[in-house]
């Protein structure tokens, strides 16, 4: 099986650190994201609402339970009961009576309907008699014949610039509890309304009353949720007909429902008082579109994050990968390229000359009697040595000539675009630079001689025939007293 090369290496791991950091940024982003939206949901459900809820029940409370105490007591009031009793005789009696219950609860209206005379009194005096046949007066006829002793009605008052007024009209009996009339106040809910439209606008949830039978029976001034008008009941409302569906009739507790694919909260409390539910939504959108965008903001920068650390990542990779090849092809004591290098650039120069018709020579130096010089100054003082004279060379060379160490104390030079003339010439400078050359290494004075082979490159040489040819030149070189340089004799 052949192994996967060192790029496809780096790629699979560039690729398992994408999966590995997208994983985790994806989970924990998304992790936080449900973590912070149930804290959203709960808080809604469980703070939120309930405390719309509490602080719109205990408006209310103050608005209209207050009128239904003051009208239990009218429908209890003996002097009332009294005066009709005896047969209504004086009107301003009554309309004092009534005057003075709405300037002392500060109510919109007060009022009793005798049963015997028909006769509708007010504060201001008698207004009119009331009739079965006319659609305005319906409500007394209703209120004779229910089982309660008392129902609350939301009207708009006409007398009273159209304002949403709430009358409670409460049953009277005599003593024998023969029913004698109706009695009771009107009020405005002015400040209800006022609470409920800040909630529903300030606060984006939809506030309303539901009677029993479901229909809305109070709301914000521009109405209630979806634009829902008092009087509509739920199951005319989007989304929450099918909550209606599920409920025949309004619960307490806390619901989660759809509406056109949105999402809504809702907290619905029964206020016995007023027999009445107390209905207050909000939709998740609006709630949970910031926290939608910073989930987007959040994904966006662990992107970032990734493309950052895969770009530093597969620069650094591949630095070190240019760094291990270069390490591959180089000798560690004198940094020339080692053979491995040498072969990789050797054959290029090769084929280049051949392309070009151009003249390559080969020059191959192996140092003279080194092993006498490691035996006498130690194997520190030869690589002291080794380096100095790799220096050397390199210095004398252009950068295009490839030098190598060959191995041990031998070297080789390949020089391109060079006649054996110029290689002889090159290769006598190098001989006499080095038995000139002193290296020093713990104070001793080290000297070295070194002897050189030339070939050049014939028409069909291969690399290997190149060197056989220098190194044959250079035996015959170390054969003939060394400290010198022989030419290839063919
Ligand atoms: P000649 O003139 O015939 O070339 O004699 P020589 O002693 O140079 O030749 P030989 O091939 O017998 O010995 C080469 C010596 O080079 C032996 C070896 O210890 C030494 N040598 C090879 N590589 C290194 C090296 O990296 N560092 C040191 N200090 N010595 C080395
Ligand atoms: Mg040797
Ligand atoms: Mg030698």
């Amino acid at each position: 099986m052949s192994r996967p090369s060192p790029a496809a290496r780096q790629r699979s791991l560039v690729l398992l650190i994408l999966v590995l950091l997208g994983c985790g940024f994806l989970t924990t982003s998304l992790v936080s994201y449900y973590t912070a939206l149930d804290s959203i949901r709960a808080g809604i459900i469980h703070t939120e609402l309930p405390l719309t809820s509490d602080n719109v029940y205990s408006e209310i409370q103050k608005d209209l339970v207050r009128p239904i105490l003051i009208s239990s007591m009218m429908s209890r009031d003996t002097f009332a009961r009294d005066w009709v009793m005896a047969g209504e005789q004086d009107a301003g009696q009554m309309t004092r009576y009534l005057g003075e219950v709405q300037a002392h609860y500060g109510t919109v209206t007060s009022f009793f309907v005798s049963e015997q005379s028909h006769t509708y009194y007010q504060s201001k005096g008698v207004l009119k008699q009331v009739k079965q046949s006319e659609p305005r007066d319906a409500w007394y006829f209703r209120v004779r014949n229910m089982q309660e002793p008392y129902e609350i009605n939301v009207d708009a008052d006409m007398a009273n610039q159209d304002r949403l007024t709430v009358f409670i009209n409460y049953k009277v009996f005599d003593y024998q509890q023969r029913f004698i009339g109706v009695t009771g106040v009107g009020l405005t809910v002015d400040a209800v309304v006022e609470l409920i439209d800040t909630y529903q606008q300030r606060y984006n949830r939809s506030v309303f009353f539901v009677d029993t039978s479901g229909r809305i029976v109070l709301t914000g001034a521009q109405g209630g949720p979806m634009g829902a008008k008092v009087g509509q009941s739920l199951s005319e409302l989007p989304g929450l007909e099918d909550l209606m569906a599920k409920l025949p009739q309004p619960q307490s507790g806390n619901f989660e429902y759809q509406e056109q694919g949105r999402g809504h909260f809702l907290n619905v409390r029964f206020i016995p008082e007023l027999d009445w539910y107390l209905f207050v939504d909000k939709q998740e959108n609006g709630a949970l579109a910031g926290l939608r965008q910073s989930l987007y903001l959040n994904l966006l920068i662990c992107l970032l994050v990734t493309l950052i650390v895969i770009s530093l990542v597969s620069i650094a990779l591949r630095r070190y990968q240019a760094r291990i090849n270069a390490l591959a092809t180089t000798d560690q004591l004198t940094e020339l390229l080692n053979r491995r290098g040498f072969d990789l650039l050797a054959n290029q120069a090769l084929q280049e000359a051949r392309r070009h018709n151009s003249p390559l020579c080969a020059l191959l130096l192996d140092l003279d009697q080194f092993k006498e010089l490691n035996d006498k100054h130690g194997h520190l003082a030869g690589d002291e040595v080794l380096r100095g004279f790799a220096n050397n060379l390199q210095s004398d060379l252009r950068q295009a000539d490839i030098i190598c160490r060959w191995g041990g104390e031998e070297f080789i030079l390949l020089l391109k675009d060079t006649r054996p003339e110029q290689a002889r010439e090159l290769g006598e400078k190098i001989r006499q630079q080095t038995e000139l050359s002193r290296f020093t290494h713990n104070g001793s004075n080290l000297q070295i001689t070194v002897s050189i082979g030339l070939a050049q490159l014939q028409a069909d040489d291969a690399l290997n025939q190149l060197i056989a040819r220098a190194d044959r030149a250079l035996y015959r070189a170390k054969q003939s007293g060394r400290n010198r340089l022989c030419e290839e004799t063919a």
